[in-house]
């Protein structure tokens, strides 16, 4: 911690992001108690066909509404907690040690001046912050235009909407490199699966998907 960050800790104490309450590890017992006790919290490595896919929760209840609050409500100090999630599971932690380069999938500078912040680099960030291989990059993959909303789209809808819309720079950076891509949720998998071709096209020797949540209902 440097002596900014000590300082701020100082004024804002660390704060549980579920209940609020002062706790240094940005989620108390109880309130981690209760997520495991809705059976959201599952970590998980899947291996899909062409991609492993590692994620903590089920998108739904409790973690559902705190991850709809960090992306549309200003709640952008919620990272810490998120990232806690990642850095304090051991299943997870192994699985990252096979990786070199983390990545968040990114917007549109137009979208980050919107919303204010990216939800998905705060997070990617600071889990390499807290991880001994891990070097966080993000001026690599690049979306090249506005897409609409995939929550609001069909399946088809979705992959249509993603595709060509990413394309990587300083591409001497990522090749030969085992990648992670560090996305909020996975969801029909097309934002992940364009982005993820997209680096592998570009040289790199494998990619994974990390995601907080994945969201299990069935899109037609
Ligand atoms: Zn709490």
């Amino acid at each position: 911690m440097n002596f900014l960050e000590s300082m701020l800790s100082f004024i804002f104490p660390p704060t549980c992001g579920i209940c609020g309450k002062e706790n240094k590890n940005y989620i108390c017992n109880s309130c981690m108690k209760k997520l495991k006790e809705e059976k959201t919290y599952i970590p998980q490595i899947e291996n899909y066909t062409e991609i492993k896919h590692c994620y903590i929760f089920k998108y739904d209840g409790t973690i559902r509404q705190k991850i709809l609050q960090y992306k549309f409500k200003d709640c952008a100090y919620l990272y810490k907690m998120f990232s806690e999630f990642f850095v304090k599971n051991e299943k997870v932690c192994r699985f990252l040690k096979n990786y070199d380069i983390i990545i968040p999938v990114p917007m549109t500078r137009k979208k980050i001046a919107k919303r204010g912040y990216n939800q998905s680099e705060l997070v990617a960030k600071e889990i390499a912050n807290n991880s001994e291989n891990l070097v966080y990059l993000n001026k690599v993959l690049v979306k090249q235009k506005e897409t609409n909303t995939q929550s609001a789209l069909t399946k088809k809808e979705r992959l249509n909407n993603v595709k060509n819309v990413y394309k990587i720079q300083n591409m001497e950076k990522i090749k030969a490199k085992n990648i992670i891509l560090f996305d909020d949720i996975y969801t029909t998998g097309a934002t992940c699966k364009e982005c993820a071709k997209t680096i592998m096209n570009s040289g790199a020797k494998s990619v994974a998907v990390l995601t907080i949540a994945k969201d299990f209902q069935k899109i037609q």
